[in-house]
């Protein structure tokens, strides 16, 4: 890819978060933009904690047309914005801000990017399905309320410290639970297994967040939301038992896909936006 032109009319979208060197966002975002011809160019801000409001208000005062948000600051930007999209209010987290005309606007968009890549990468959706959401943080938040509202069959939350999947479970008619050997019967009767997780990623690559693969079967859908690595042990584990596994590039592309229809008004090719990701 060229590098972008820029110019005295050049639009500024962002991400913002800390760490955020790791992000795959300007290399999407920049590539669709230049792919369609659009005056945009998206660059990542590290934001040192105690900074933030004066980065939210420095969104308005430099007319950024909108940037998403990512570790650690999802919920922390939500008192400094003027509206939240519905679904951001019900999470309670944000991870895309666009700034209408002044007004600054929440949105989350995982889960919803998370269902893109369902469809687009295995032509399925979660009507009717069993569902076992491993986690209960900020990602499986967004993933939960999104998909309690695609009618699943059933919806069970299971997370090391069990009050939160327990919390979550209420707000969405889901069952929460630990992850303990209570969860078996869950885990075999599912149709789609998510693991939200940290475990699988950084200093916990060697992890599973699941003690044993008995219940895993070939019928089953197994994703992971970690990209990096491409296939965590969880994924690699599974998939050896014949089960079908997706890993959570596709969510990142689903999400940006969404992220740069809101922000530019245009339509982006989620394939094309993947490719970005490799
Ligand atoms: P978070 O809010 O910090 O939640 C972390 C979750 O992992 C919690 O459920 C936590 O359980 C659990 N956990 C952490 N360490 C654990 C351990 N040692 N053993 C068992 N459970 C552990 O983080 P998040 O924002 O939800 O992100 C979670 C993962 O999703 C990260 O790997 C992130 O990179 C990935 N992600 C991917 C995408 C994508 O587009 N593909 C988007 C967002 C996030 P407790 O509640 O017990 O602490």
């Amino acid at each position: 890819m060229t590098s972008p032109k820029i110019s005295g009319t050049t639009q500024l979208l962002a991400v913002i978060g800390n760490p955020v060197s790791h992000t795959g966002s300007p290399a999407m975002q920049n590539f669709m933009c230049q792919t369609l011809g659009l005056d945009y160019v998206y660059v990542a801000f590290n934001i040192e904690q105690g900074h933030l409001k004066n980065a939210i208000l420095g969104i308005r005062s430099l007319n950024i047309v909108g940037i998403n948000v990512t570790i650690p600051y999802k919920e922390q930007v939500i008192p400094f914005l003027d509206q939240l999209d519905p679904l951001a209010e019900r999470i309670g987290a944000v991870n895309t801000i666009v700034n209408q005309n002044g007004t600054l606007i929440g949105y989350n968009t995982d889960g919803q990017g998370f269902l893109v890549a369902l469809m687009k990468e295995q032509q399925t959706d979660v009507k009717n399905k069993h569902i076992v959401v491993l986690g209960a943080g900020g990602a499986a938040k967004a993933i939960v309320h999104t998909l309690s509202q695609k009618k699943p069959k059933s919806m069970t939350i299971a997370n090391r410290t069990p009050e939160t999947a327990i919390d979550l479970a209420k707000i969405c008619q889901a069952t929460g639970i630990g992850i303990t050997k209570e969860l078996d019967p869950f885990l075999k009767n599912a149709d789609i297994v998510i693991n939200t997780t940290a475990v699988g990623m950084g200093q916990l690559k060697d992890q599973s967040p699941v003690s044993h693969y008995n219940w895993v079967h070939p019928h089953q859908l197994i994703c992971d939301i970690i990209y990096n690595p491409a296939e965590t042990l969880f994924l690699k584990q599974c998939r050896l038992k014949g089960a079908v596994t997706l890993n959570g590039k596709g969510m990142l592309a689903g999400q940006g896909q969404i992220a740069f229809e809101l922000f530019t008004g245009f339509c982006a090719d989620y394939n094309l936006l993947k490719k970005q990701l490799n």
